[in-house]
């Protein structure tokens, strides 16, 4: 009876897959099962204790109670330094806004740019989660194809845009296919934006996990006009090990900043006090603790570009902790099933990321996981070739 109340929006809505195969890898685990959990993108090691610490203070000082809705000014201080620091980007505390994680900062501008009908490029392979967040914001979701390198397909990007399109989703480093784009293959895509007037919602949540000695450059730091197009996203989930923590932010032109911060005041209010409190520490300290995990996630990545059996295709991750993956030659969902009944290996199907025929593995997990994996990989890509 309820059922027929649910709005045609929420019901058109998938779950996020790479959460369902979590949740379904743990309980395989809990029941025993000697299932190795490749599933979820999150960092395997522990929050860094003065991070926790701080936290902890916050709580103990009573910093307890509501805060700006955007996040506390200090906070939001310390993200322009960041963004100076990092990025060459000058903002102002006026220009940030701190969300629940950089999921709730992306939805959050979402809503504040899309009118029914609205279309928002994303280019394949994609997160998950962009889609859905489009269509609940009654957007339209118009996906670029990609090219050899897995990267977007310019040609095909500039065929699709209409005058409906509002915005173009960058992710680099990407997730699920670790690519990172070079200044000049921003500089092109920047181009293409500008002509046209588009918002370009840059991902970069992963920003600092990149590898072979390569620098992020954000598509926002290469110009005044792109720059003005731009809203830069960016997380503490993956560079702090803090996922369970939600907080992320945005920045982004002040009159865009001010409708996302309406719509934040509204909704969730602020993002957790203590939590923010943490997070200014996180993003002021020396940054070496940083370096020490990324070195680690390089190690394991070169370990399995050097192990893994010529009969598997992938691509070659330069950024984040994914290998995309295709074994044989089989619908997505039917590689996922078949790896995690033949050889215990929970994985994420391709076709949630716009990649049908592969599968996602994340190797945030330790050097023991990985050997074993790329062990049963190459077993089971043998048997496939029989
Ligand atoms: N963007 C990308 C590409 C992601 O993979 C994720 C997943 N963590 C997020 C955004 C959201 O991160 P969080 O909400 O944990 O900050
Ligand atoms: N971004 C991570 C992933 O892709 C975390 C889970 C999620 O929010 O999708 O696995």
């Amino acid at each position: 009876m309820i059922e027929e109340k649910i709005s045609a929006r929420a019901k058109n809505i998938k779950p996020s897959s790479t959460l369902a195969v979590n949740k379904k890898a743990a309980e395989l685990i809990a029941a025993g099962e000697r299932v190795i959990n490749l599933s979820v993108g999150e960092p395997d090691f522990d929050t860094p204790e003065f991070i926790k610490q701080s936290a902890i203070n916050a709580l103990n000082q009573g910093f307890t109670k509501y805060t700006d809705s955007s996040g506390i000014k200090p906070l939001r201080q310390a993200i322009c330094e960041k963004f100076k620091r990092d990025n060459n980007l000058v903002y102002q505390p006026d220009q940030i806004v701190v969300s629940c994680g950089a999921k709730h900062s992306l939805f959050n501008i979402m809503l504040a740019i899309c009118d029914e009908g609205d279309e928002v490029i994303i280019p394949a392979p994609y997160w998950v989660s962009y889609p859905e967040m489009v269509k609940l914001a009654g957007g339209k979701c118009v996906v670029c194809r990609y090219n050899e390198d897995f990267k977007i397909d310019i040609e095909h990007l500039k065929s699709i845009i209409t005058k409906k399109t509002k915005a173009l989703i960058l992710n680099s480093p990407s997730n699920p296919t670790g690519i990172v784009y070079t200044r000049q293959e921003l500089q092109q895509i920047a181009e293409i934006v500008c002509q046209h007037k588009i918002i370009v919602i840059s991902d970069e949540v992963y920003e600092k996990l990149i590898y072979d000695g390569q620098k992020h450059v954000s598509i926002a730091s290469l110009g005044d006009d792109i720059k003005k197009l731009t809203v830069v996203v960016n997380g503490l989930s993956k560079t702090y090990s803090m996922t369970g923590w939600r907080i992320g932010y945005l920045a982004a032109e002040l009159s865009l900043a001010k409708s996302i911060a309406n719509i934040q005041s509204q909704t969730t209010s602020n993002p957790t006090s203590f939590v923010q409190k943490a997070a200014l520490e996180a993003i002021l300290a020396d940054q070496s603790f940083v370096e020490k995990m990324v070195e680690e996630f390089e190690r394991r990545r070169n370990y399995i570009l050097e192990n893994i059996s010529p009969l598997i295709t992938y691509c070659r991750p330069a950024g984040a902790f994914y290998l995309l993956l295709k074994i044989g030659d089989m619908p997505s969902t039917q590689l996922a099933q078949r790896l995690l009944e033949e050889e215990k290996l929970a994985t994420v199907p391709g076709d949630d990321f716009g990649a049908d025929g592969f599968v996602r593995i994340s190797f945030a997990t330790d050097m023991e996981n990985i050997k074993e994996t790329i062990k049963r990989l190459n077993r089971f890509a043998e048997r496939m070739k029989k």
